[in-house]
């Protein structure tokens, strides 16, 4: 049973509109590259897991967690009966060879060792149950989920698993006899309801409204549509061939630039610059009104949505 499901972090979010609307440096471009990376890792693992397990769990994917006043983050967790998993999942591509604690890709870039961040949040998560009383075994393991993945002179080390192990591991993880009982799932619901938002370590690059290229971004391959025409009922991207209905479109904008930019209100013309290229205020304006609330009257007047994001 899923508890908790996962999302982009708003890290990922933001920098994938900027990369869209401005131009990154390098840093920020792989930064950017290497969260979008993860995080399709991430829904890949999801996927298999849903697909193929068949037991008894509890399970709460990406947990953003503080303990010792250290903060880390948790891909997946899987609480049984007897043992709660802790899942870190790499989406790595390629050849790597490992060299004592340093792991590298072909070419010589040193990556972070996989293995000793999976150990720091292992520690944390023991010492995090520990300080709350909880009584429960805890497994970690590195999984690796693309199967264009081999890594030369890997450890001995049965915590990884390799993509040539996931079904061994699934089997495993079917077999097991397990009897959730009321305190699995109140260790669960503790867990979400202890979790942080958003780490507070994350750099953003610097931008700035008048910086950002205006217009709609095409949801299906993260490029600014040219050529709209709102007139139509659908917008169809003439890069991917996607097509989203206008409202819809112009909403998923409305929340990026309020994402962009929390502190600046949303109103018609705002929106109608924001989403260039749509012909007519009419539209945009209709489209507002009927998803959003409108604060005020007259020219200071601006739309909320309803209710905040749920998260
Ligand atoms: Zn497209």
């Amino acid at each position: 049973m899923i508890i908790k499901t996962r999302s982009e972090s708003a890290e990922l979010m933001l920098l994938r509109s900027l990369s869209i609307r401005m131009s990154l440096s390098e840093k920020e471009r792989s930064n950017f590259l290497n969260l979008e990376k993860g995080f399709k890792g991430e829904q890949q693992f999801d996927k298999w897991f849903e697909t193929n397990f068949s037991n008894e769990g509890l399970i709460l994917n990406d947990l953003l967690l503080e303990s010792n006043n250290t903060i880390f983050q948790i891909d997946s967790l899987l609480i049984t009966s007897d043992v709660v998993y802790l899942l870190e999942i790499k989406n790595y591509e390629g050849d790597f060879y490992r060299d004592g604690d340093r792991w590298c890709t072909l070419s010589g870039n040193e990556i972070k060792n996989p293995l000793l961040q999976l150990k720091r949040s292992e520690s944390l998560f023991r010492r995090l149950l520990q300080d709350f009383g909880y009584k429960i075994s805890v497994e970690a393991n590195l999984i690796f989920i693309n199967p264009e993945f081999f890594l030369y002179q890997a450890p001995l080390n049965p915590s990884i698993i390799f993509p040539s192990q996931l079904n061994r591991f699934m089997d495993k993880l079917n077999k097991k006899s397990t009897n959730l009982k009321d305190r699995h799932q109140k260790l669960a619901k503790h867990l979400v309801s202890i979790k942080l938002k958003d780490s507070p370590y994350t750099r953003l690059p610097d931008y700035c409204y008048d910086q950002l290229e205006k217009g709609i971004s095409c949801g299906g391959c993260n490029t600014l549509m040219d050529d709209i025409d709102a007139k139509e009922e659908i917008l169809e991207c003439k890069k991917c061939g996607n097509k989203e209905d206008v409202p819809a479109a112009i909403l998923r904008s409305v929340r990026e630039f309020s994402m962009l930019f929390p502190d600046k209100k949303i109103t018609t013309n705002t929106i109608y610059e924001w989403c260039k290229g749509i012909r007519t205020k009419r539209t945009l304006q209709r489209i507002l009104s009927q998803n959003l609330n409108l604060i005020g009257f007259g020219r200071p007047s601006f739309y909320i949505f309803f209710q905040a994001k749920p998260d």
